[in-house]
Protein backbone atom coordinates (compact mmCIF):
# COMPACT_ATOMS: atom_id res chain seq x y z
CA UNK A 1 0.00 0.00 0.00
CA UNK A 2 1.30 3.71 -0.58
CA UNK A 3 2.54 5.59 2.22
CA UNK A 4 1.69 8.75 0.03
CA UNK A 5 -1.40 11.18 0.98
CA UNK A 6 -4.45 10.02 0.00
CA UNK A 7 -5.93 12.62 -2.78
CA UNK A 8 -9.11 13.47 -0.53
CA UNK A 9 -6.06 14.13 2.84
CA UNK A 10 -4.53 16.55 0.13
CA UNK A 11 -7.54 18.46 -0.24
CA UNK A 12 -8.00 18.57 3.34
CA UNK A 13 -4.50 19.75 3.76
CA UNK A 14 -5.49 22.41 1.44
CA UNK A 15 -2.24 21.25 -0.93
CA UNK A 16 -5.08 21.05 -3.53
CA UNK A 17 -8.16 23.24 -4.06
CA UNK A 18 -11.15 21.29 -3.72
CA UNK A 19 -15.11 23.17 -3.04
CA UNK A 20 -15.45 22.40 0.46
CA UNK A 21 -19.05 23.35 1.25
CA UNK A 22 -18.53 21.53 5.04
CA UNK A 23 -16.13 21.45 7.78
CA UNK A 24 -15.49 19.90 11.38
CA UNK A 25 -12.99 18.52 13.23
CA UNK A 26 -13.58 14.64 11.92
CA UNK A 27 -15.09 15.54 8.68
CA UNK A 28 -14.97 17.47 5.25
CA UNK A 29 -17.44 17.56 2.58
CA UNK A 30 -16.10 18.64 -1.02
CA UNK A 31 -18.26 18.68 -4.47
CA UNK A 32 -16.78 15.57 -6.61
CA UNK A 33 -14.86 17.02 -9.33
CA UNK A 34 -17.30 14.65 -11.90
CA UNK A 35 -20.32 15.07 -10.45
CA UNK A 36 -22.66 12.40 -11.38
CA UNK A 37 -26.27 13.89 -10.54
CA UNK A 38 -27.37 17.51 -9.82
CA UNK A 39 -25.91 17.63 -6.51
CA UNK A 40 -22.62 15.07 -5.83
CA UNK A 41 -20.64 16.14 -3.13
CA UNK A 42 -17.93 13.37 -0.88
CA UNK A 43 -18.21 13.46 2.40
CA UNK A 44 -14.98 12.43 3.61
CA UNK A 45 -13.53 11.93 7.45
CA UNK A 46 -10.19 13.47 7.76
CA UNK A 47 -8.46 10.30 8.87
CA UNK A 48 -7.07 7.87 6.04
CA UNK A 49 -6.87 5.56 8.36
CA UNK A 50 -10.00 3.57 7.12
CA UNK A 51 -9.66 2.38 3.29
CA UNK A 52 -13.87 1.86 3.06
CA UNK A 53 -17.14 1.85 5.10
CA UNK A 54 -16.36 -1.74 6.11
CA UNK A 55 -12.91 -1.05 7.54
CA UNK A 56 -14.87 2.46 9.53
CA UNK A 57 -17.69 0.68 10.88
CA UNK A 58 -15.82 -1.54 12.22
CA UNK A 59 -13.17 0.57 13.85
CA UNK A 60 -14.82 3.66 14.34
CA UNK A 61 -18.87 3.57 14.53
CA UNK A 62 -19.14 6.56 15.95
CA UNK A 63 -17.52 8.22 13.03
CA UNK A 64 -19.36 6.85 10.54
CA UNK A 65 -22.82 7.86 12.27
CA UNK A 66 -20.91 11.58 11.86
CA UNK A 67 -20.39 10.63 8.54
CA UNK A 68 -24.71 10.01 7.77
CA UNK A 69 -25.00 12.65 10.35
CA UNK A 70 -23.07 15.15 8.20
CA UNK A 71 -24.68 13.85 4.97
CA UNK A 72 -28.24 14.48 6.46
CA UNK A 73 -27.18 17.67 7.55
CA UNK A 74 -25.93 18.22 4.00
CA UNK A 75 -28.79 17.13 2.78
CA UNK A 76 -31.36 18.98 4.07
CA UNK A 77 -29.13 22.30 2.58
CA UNK A 78 -28.52 21.18 -0.79
CA UNK A 79 -31.14 18.79 -1.95
CA UNK A 80 -34.57 19.65 0.11
CA UNK A 81 -33.57 16.56 2.60
CA UNK A 82 -33.60 13.62 -0.05
CA UNK A 83 -30.52 11.99 -0.99
CA UNK A 84 -28.36 8.90 -2.04
CA UNK A 85 -25.33 7.71 0.30
CA UNK A 86 -23.60 5.65 -1.76
CA UNK A 87 -20.06 4.16 -0.15
CA UNK A 88 -18.55 2.32 -3.32
CA UNK A 89 -16.39 -0.80 -1.44
CA UNK A 90 -13.56 -2.40 -3.87
CA UNK A 91 -12.41 -1.61 -6.97
CA UNK A 92 -14.81 -3.62 -9.03
CA UNK A 93 -17.60 -1.83 -7.09
CA UNK A 94 -16.25 1.61 -8.81
CA UNK A 95 -13.84 2.46 -5.46
CA UNK A 96 -11.04 4.51 -6.68
CA UNK A 97 -9.97 6.42 -3.92
CA UNK A 98 -9.01 4.01 -0.73
CA UNK A 99 -9.44 7.03 1.80
CA UNK A 100 -13.03 6.12 3.23
CA UNK A 101 -16.13 8.20 1.72
CA UNK A 102 -19.93 8.86 1.21
CA UNK A 103 -20.79 9.69 -2.35
CA UNK A 104 -23.90 11.99 -1.18
CA UNK A 105 -26.35 12.38 -4.18
CA UNK A 106 -29.57 14.01 -4.90
CA UNK A 107 -31.54 17.06 -6.24
CA UNK A 108 -33.37 14.90 -8.86
CA UNK A 109 -32.43 10.96 -9.30
CA UNK A 110 -34.71 8.93 -11.14
CA UNK A 111 -36.32 5.71 -9.70
CA UNK A 112 -34.40 2.60 -11.59
CA UNK A 113 -30.95 4.22 -11.75
CA UNK A 114 -29.20 2.51 -9.14
CA UNK A 115 -26.09 0.60 -10.27
CA UNK A 116 -26.40 3.07 -13.97
P1 LIG B 1 -14.73 6.38 -5.69
O1 LIG B 1 -14.64 6.07 -7.16
O2 LIG B 1 -15.95 5.87 -4.99
O3 LIG B 1 -13.45 5.98 -4.99
O4 LIG B 1 -14.89 7.96 -5.59
C1 LIG B 1 -13.84 8.83 -5.82
C2 LIG B 1 -14.47 10.11 -6.26
O5 LIG B 1 -13.55 11.15 -6.04
C3 LIG B 1 -14.85 10.16 -7.74
O6 LIG B 1 -16.26 10.40 -7.87
C4 LIG B 1 -14.01 11.31 -8.29
O7 LIG B 1 -14.69 12.07 -9.27
C5 LIG B 1 -13.72 12.11 -7.03
N1 LIG B 1 -12.50 12.91 -7.08
C6 LIG B 1 -11.26 12.49 -7.42
N2 LIG B 1 -10.37 13.51 -7.33
C7 LIG B 1 -11.09 14.58 -6.89
C8 LIG B 1 -10.75 15.94 -6.60
N3 LIG B 1 -9.50 16.40 -6.73
N4 LIG B 1 -11.73 16.77 -6.18
C9 LIG B 1 -13.00 16.33 -6.04
N5 LIG B 1 -13.38 15.06 -6.30
C10 LIG B 1 -12.44 14.20 -6.72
Amino acid sequence: MSNEPSVFSRIIAREIPADVVFESDAVVAFRDIAPQAPVHLLVVPKTERYRDVVELAAGDPALLAEIVATAKRLADEHTGGEFRLVFNTGASAGQTVFHVHAHLLGGGLPEGTLGH
